[in-house]
């Protein structure tokens, strides 16, 4: 599923290329992805507008569009947004100014697209905690977040209402480097602990953002292609590997439902 790093990365190549362009048509192939409005008024809604913000929240991308509603996307696991050409695999296509196409494409459908009055009322985003990128995560705050929670790390980090955007990827990363074992209770670990994993959730995400994100299954970024910082993961999808810190074999587990990845070693 694609994390805060991939939908940031698609994020910034659709604000370089679909900001301020009219939508002139849209098509909808998949009837059952648009969860609001009707796909009949969805249309209706949406064409003739322009595009005039391409917001980020969490896992969701937000078009707002000129008549003051947006367009509210989640991918889930297989969904992609595809400028360019018009795909004919697309659940749904905007066709917009300049004869250029976004496509919404999803080989799963689980993905939703919803067009909206108020993005931030709609519930599972209002419900969202903090964005771990912005300025007003500080370690401060994070360590008060940890001290209340009994929760172990790893489900926490990965929960979307404690924080915003990170999933099984990038909370597994972040742990082997902050040497923080998955299954630790949050509000157990010790101060330096706690300091390391807020400067490694941060580099984590900015580095992927910097590598354009991790195609493990399907992600790609607004021009169809796949991001590189799947080959630098140092513990996802690695059990049975040797640690690159220790060289001791890599464990696999699964914590709440999810594979896990870490070093018995290295993670305390
Ligand atoms: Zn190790």
């Amino acid at each position: 599923m694609p994390e805060l790093p991939e939908v940031e990365t698609i994020r910034r190549g659709l604000e370089d290329r679909i900001l301020g362009k009219k939508v002139r048509t849209v098509e909808i192939n998949t009837d059952k992805m648009v969860k609001e409005p009707s796909p009949k008024r969805f249309k209706e809604e949406v064409v003739g507008k322009k595009i005039t913000q391409v917001i980020r929240r969490g896992k969701y991308l937000i078009l707002v569009l000129s008549s003051g509603k947006s367009i509210v996307i989640h991918l889930r696991m297989t969904g992609q947004l595809i400028y360019g050409r018009k795909d004919a695999k697309s659940r749904v296509a905007f066709l917009l100014s300049q004869d250029k196409y976004l496509n919404l494409k999803d080989t799963r459908h689980l993905g939703e697209i919803r067009l909206v009055e108020n993005w931030k009322k709609v519930p599972s985003i209002a419900r969202i905690g903090i964005e771990p990128l912005e300025n007003s995560f500080t370690f401060k705050v994070f360590g008060k977040m940890l001290n209340k929670k009994k929760a172990k790390i790893k489900p926490l980090l990965m929960n979307q209402e404690f924080l915003a955007g990170v999933g099984n990827i990038y909370a597994q990363e972040a742990l082997f480097k902050a040497r923080i074992h998955p299954e630790k209770q949050a509000n157990k670990l010790k101060l330096e602990q706690a300091k390391s994993l807020f400067s490694e959730i941060k580099r984590v995400l900015n580095r992927a953002i910097d590598y354009k994100g991790s195609s493990l299954v399907s992600y790609v970024d607004a021009d169809g292609r796949g991001g590189s910082f799947h080959t630098r993961l140092q513990v996802y999808g690695r059990g049975g590997e040797p640690c690159v810190k220790c060289k001791s074999p890599l464990k696999f587990i699964k914590l709440g439902g999810r594979g896990t990845t870490f070093c018995p070693k290295c993670q305390k």
